[in-house]
């Protein structure tokens, strides 16, 4: 029915980002929820993966915002299809970090995924004379995945990512870093 049409369409708009046509924040957390319980059932892996541009503050003051936008998208967008994974949800997390929760995949497994989105986005090769990385547009990506033990929800698992992707920074960046959680 139309009516039906119109629910279905309005529960999709309002579960993804208007820029990045990823899933937005609101999905990520209830998502990240409800994985973490679902490994906590099963006492099976759950892992995360963030995903942060290098030296986009730069980019934006060097080619003006619409730029950054339409860079975000495309990064976007390599992700995306970087990632190649069942069950697989890509968010925009905030601003130009983004995210993917990877169900029933351990720290290991989400450190092969993370080294397929930094290559992924190298090989868009986006100029980016303003960078201090490289001279395209790069992320940098911080990776973690465990068994959970307690029911706190996910939020270890995003400080664990956070972590590993400051280590990736201070590294250097366009580099993955993993965070055994
Ligand atoms: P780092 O390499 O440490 O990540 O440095 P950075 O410059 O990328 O990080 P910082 O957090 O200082 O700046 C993030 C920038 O991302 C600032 C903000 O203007 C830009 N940004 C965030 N969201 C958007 C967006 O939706 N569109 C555009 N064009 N820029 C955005
Ligand atoms: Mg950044
Ligand atoms: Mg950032």
């Amino acid at each position: 029915t139309v009516q039906k049409q119109l629910e279905d369409r309005l529960r999709e708009l309002s579960a993804t980002d208007g820029l990045t046509l990823l899933a937005n924040r609101r999905s990520f957390d209830e998502a990240l929820e409800r994985e973490w319980h679902r490994a906590t059932r099963h006492g099976e892996p759950v892992s995360l993966i963030m995903a942060d541009i290098d030296h986009f503050k730069p980019y934006n003051d060097h080619y003006g915002h619409v730029a950054g936008d339409r860079c975000l998208q495309q990064v976007a967008a390599a992700i995306a299809a970087g990632v190649r994974r069942d069950g697989a949800l890509v968010a925009r997390y905030g601003g130009e970090e983004l995210a993917v929760i990877l169900p029933e995949v351990d720290a290991a497994g989400a450190g092969a995924v993370a080294a397929r989105v930094v290559a992924a986005v190298a090989a868009l090769q986006l100029p980016h004379p303003a960078s201090e990385a490289a001279p395209f547009v790069t992320v940098s990506v911080g990776a973690t995945g465990c068994v959970p033990r307690y029911q706190d929800g996910g939020i270890e698992l995003i400080a664990d990512a956070d972590a590993a992707l400051s280590q990736a920074k201070a590294k250097g960046c366009n580099r993955y870093e993993i965070k055994q959680g």
